[in-house]
Parts: structure tokens; C-alpha cells; sequence
């Protein structure tokens, strides 16, 4: 019998938990274990005997004691976990710990709560340990979160996909490409998403880059192709790279892929290779003529009347003219277009518009040009080469999509504030529909090509070169058949 209770206390003493029996209202301890003395920075000595607001006296203000009082009047239990509690050593250092723990009253033969069993675990490292942990996975959700807006804001598309093929990432861009969020399945399921070579032959899933990469683990770069935008039932160009992703012994895991849209560059590509077959051909044309007219003079000019001689000088140099036209117009575009600055100064219009059809007139002698002005000269802000380049632009289309036998009509006047040139002619007119895009770069109207030589460059230099002096410039039907081709420009201050 002695030797069990020995047992018992030596069992309590050692117990890997702390251990504490209180007394009475002043929760005096009767018994302290070793573990409890360790958690609270307290011997035996100084425990034994004592109530427990007289050795803590740093634990009131935590509400332990309180919560003793609780358990004793109640007579239930608490059960505490993970709580927080601060001892004070002898030297006066304080002690942190997180404990679980429980109180438990323990009863007289009546049934009154007559004292308290106390048994706590420190658990201060596992706190430690979760709250790491806590805080590892809230730093990860923001790096992950930042990782998406940043990727979001790319202007590539990126997709990020595992072992099976599925699409685990992808950006806001690539969606945006593909018209749809990333299919659900695996490789074989690409095919939803339409997939072309660069030049259009359909290509089996496995062929494109990203499940190259995945499949076999190839690394691509700069490779084109098409995809398929589901919303808009379009075609995209990208420019993609791919890589595969691989684990620390190697092993495939998925693969990234990222890409562009690069449809604006194909459409530069295009635009270009249209400019230069235009140039080419509209600069082929007068070459020829003066070409062959100069070599006519060279071989036989002694032997040619002097008629044929006029004739072939006459040729050379209106297709020379012609060419300088283009070249001139080609050139404003440029300056145009690099948006250089420009300045303005007072111009005599009234003279500006003599000088071009004088300029037009002794280009084309059989043609007549009415000219009728205010009889006050015009003063206006503008750049005087370039109302020279935009009259006899007006000029030219007249001249070629005018009748032969009938005048051009050209008129200077002020309207509200502003100077207007008019340059009328009678031959078909242009359609209210073209009206607009008449001035867009290398538009011609269906027919145009017949009727004469042409890039389709005039108009959209004369508006651009009006647009930077700020004037405007249209085109409308003149009555009685024909078109009106008007601008305007600001009138200088008087
Ligand atoms: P191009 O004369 O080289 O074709 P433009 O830019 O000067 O280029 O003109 C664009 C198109 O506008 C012409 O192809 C023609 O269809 C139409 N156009 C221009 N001027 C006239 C005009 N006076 N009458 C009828 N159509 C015109």
C-alpha cells in the first residue's frame, strides 16, 4: 500500500505535464509536480502553502485568477487551449508560454467545490510553429497574388500547365488571345483552341511548341503561329516561346509557354510589302517612258524630226514630273508622320494659288483652268510649300478624273473667319460613301486604275498637310455633276 502511493506521487512528481492541487477560496497550492515548478518559475518551497494571488502576483492581471474563482463557485470545469501566460522569474525577467490546460474542481463529501486539480502543457513551440506556418501561407497567397497582377499587366500572354498538359495559369492576356479561359483538359483537348502554322495549315496538338516542350522537353523560341479567338471567331498571329518545367531530378512536370500578339506587325508586314509593289509599279511606269524616250533621242535624235524631238522632251519631262509628284508626296508623308514641329507664317494665298495653276498650266497647255478670287488678297497662317503641294495635288486628280474638253474651276474666298479653296471639276464625281475614305492612305475607288495612273497617296497627304495647319479639308458632289474638292485655312490676324 505505501509503496503504491510512493509510486503514485513519484508518478505525478515526473509527469511530463504540469501538475498543481489547489485549496480553498485563496487557492492555496497543496501540491506542485517538477514540470509545474519549471512552467511557472517557481520551487516547491515557494509554492507550497501559498495562495496563489500571494506568489503570482504578475498573473492577476491576466485573469487567471478570476478564472479560478469562476471554476470553484461554478464547480465546472475549463479547459483552456493555447493560452497565453507570463511568469515573472526571481530575477524579475518575464516568461512568455503558451500552455493547454485544464481546471478542475474537486469536491468535499457535501458536493461543494473545495479546491481545483490543475493540469497545462506547454505548447508555446507549437505555437511558435503554427504561427510560422500561418505566416508563411499568408506571405505566400500575397506573393502568389502580386505574381498575378504583375503577369496580368504583361503585354504577353502566359500559360503555365503540369505533367497531364492541364492549363494550371494563365494570365489575362492570353485569355484575351484565345477568346476563352484555358480548356480544362489535357493535350489532346488544344485542338479547341485552333491551331494553324503561321501560313494557315491546320496543326495536331502535339505539334504545337508548348506540348513540344512538355512532351519532349524542347526548348522554342520566336516560332510562329495562328490560334483561334473563340469569341470573335478570328485568327491570331503569335510569336511564342516555350520551355519545359522540370523537378529536381529532371523529370518533366509541365511546361510555360509565352506569347504575343502579333497582329499589328503582320499587318505593318503587309502594308509594307503592298507599299513597295505600289511604288515599284507607279515609278516603273515613268521610268520606262523616259527610259526609252531619252535612248530614242540618244541613238537617233539627229535623224528625228524636230516635232518627235519636242514630242519625246515633252514625255520625259512630264513623266519626270510625275515621278517628283510621287516622290514629293512620299516625302510630306514622312515629315507628317515623324511629327516634327512646324510653324506657321502669314501666306498671300490669292498668289500661292496663281503660282499652282500657272505650275499646272504649263504642264498641261490643252487644259483650261478658270480661276475666280476675292478681289483683296487672302493672308492666312500656313506653310506655303505645303499649300503648293496640296493645290496641285487637287489639280492632278482633276486633270485625271475630269472629261478632257472640260475647265477646272478654281475659287478663293472667305467664310466665317477662314479662307476656302475650291478645285471643281465635271467627271464622276465621287460617291457619298468614298467621300471619307477617298483620303485614306492608298485607297482608290473601284475603276480608278482604269481611268489613270495613281497610288492612292494624293488625297491622304493633302489631308494630313492641311489637318498640321490647322484647316480642313473635304470633298462633295458640285451640283450640275462633277466633284468639289475644298479646304480651309485659319485667315492671319489683320
Ligand atoms: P490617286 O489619284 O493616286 O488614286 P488620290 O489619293 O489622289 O490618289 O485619290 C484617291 C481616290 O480618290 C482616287 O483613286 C479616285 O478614286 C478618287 N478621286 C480623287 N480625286 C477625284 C476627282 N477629282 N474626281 C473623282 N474621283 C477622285
Amino acid at each position: 500500500m505505501q509503496n503504491d502511493i510512493e509510486f503514485l506521487q513519484r508518478l505525478i512528481i515526473e509527469a511530463p505535464a504540469g501538475i498543481a492541487v489547489l485549496r480553498g477560496p485563496d487557492h492555496v497550492f497543496e501540491l506542485v509536480n517538477t514540470r509545474f515548478e519549471a512552467y511557472t518559475r517557481r520551487s516547491k518551497a515557494q509554492l507550497l502553502g501559498r495562495a496563489v494571488k500571494v506568489v503570482f502576483p504578475e498573473i492577476a492581471d491576466q485573469g487567471y485568477i478570476s478564472l479560478l474563482d469562476s471554476v470553484l463557485s461554478s464547480g465546472k470545469n475549463f479547459v483552456g487551449n493555447a493560452m497565453e501566460v507570463t511568469f515573472t522569474d526571481d530575477a524579475g525577467v518575464d516568461h512568455l508560454i503558451y500552455v493547454d490546460f485544464v481546471y478542475q474542481p474537486t469536491f468535499d463529501a457535501v458536493g461543494h467545490a473545495d479546491g481545483i486539480f490543475v493540469l497545462a502543457t506547454e505548447v508555446t513551440q507549437q505555437v511558435h510553429a503554427r504561427r510560422e506556418v500561418e505566416s508563411l501561407a499568408r506571405d505566400l497567397r500575397l506573393q502568389r497574388d502580386r505574381f498575378q497582377q504583375v503577369v496580368d499587366v504583361l503585354p504577353q500572354g502566359i500559360a503555365i500547365g503540369d505533367a497531364t498538359g492541364a492549363i494550371t495559369y494563365s494570365n489575362a492576356e492570353a485569355r484575351r488571345i484565345w477568346g476563352q479561359p484555358a480548356v480544362a483538359g489535357g493535350v489532346d483537348e488544344y485542338v479547341e483552341y485552333g491551331l494553324w502554322s503561321i501560313d494557315g495549315k491546320p496543326l495536331a496538338p502535339s505539334e504545337i511548341a508548348y506540348s513540344r516542350s512538355l512532351l519532349k522537353g524542347e526548348i522554342v523560341n520566336n516560332e510562329q503561329m495562328l490560334v483561334g479567338n473563340k469569341e470573335h471567331g478570328t485568327r491570331i498571329p503569335l510569336l511564342q516561346n516555350s520551355a519545359p518545367l522540370r523537378d529536381e531530378d529532371g523529370e518533366i512536370v509541365g511546361a510555360v509557354i509565352a506569347f504575343a500578339d502579333i497582329t499589328r506587325l503582320k499587318e505593318l508586314e503587309r502594308q509594307k510589302d503592298d507599299f513597295l509593289g505600289l511604288v515599284s509599279h507607279e515609278m516603273r511606269t515613268p521610268l520606262t517612258t523616259i527610259i526609252g524616250n531619252a535612248d530614242a533621242l540618244t541613238r537617233h535624235g539627229d535623224k528625228l524630226a524636230p516635232e518627235a524631238i519636242a514630242s519625246a522632251q515633252r514625255d520625259i519631262r512630264a513623266d519626270a514630273e510625275r515621278l517628283q509628284q510621287i516622290v514629293e508626296n512620299m516625302l510630306a508623308l514622312s515629315w507628317v508622320e515623324s511629327h516634327r514641329e512646324i510653324e506657321l507664317e502669314p501666306v498671300l494665298l490669292n498668289r500661292l494659288i496663281t503660282n499652282a495653276v500657272d505650275d499646272h498650266r504649263r504642264r498641261f497647255p490643252e487644259r483650261e483652268i478658270v480661276v475666280s478670287a476675292a478681289s483683296d488678297e487672302c493672308v492666312v497662317d500656313a506653310v506655303s510649300s505645303y499649300v503648293l503641294q496640296v493645290v496641285g495635288n487637287l489639280l492632278s486628280n482633276a486633270e485625271k478624273y475630269g472629261p478632257a474638253g472640260d475647265p477646272i474651276e478654281v475659287t478663293v474666298s472667305r467664310e466665317k473667319g477662314v479662307a476656302v479653296v475650291r478645285v471643281l471639276d465635271r467627271g464622276r464625281g465621287v460617291p457619298g460613301r468614298e467621300a471619307a475614305q477617298i483620303f485614306e492612305p492608298f485607297y482608290r475607288s473601284d475603276g480608278s486604275a482604269q481611268r489613270a495612273a495613281g497610288m492612292g497617296l494624293g488625297l491622304s497627304v493633302c489631308k494630313r498637310l492641311i489637318a498640321v495647319q490647322g484647316g480642313e479639308i473635304w470633298c462633295s458632289p458640285r451640283e450640275g455633276g462633277g466633284s468639289e474638292f475644298g479646304f480651309s485655312l485659319a485667315l492671319s490676324p489683320e
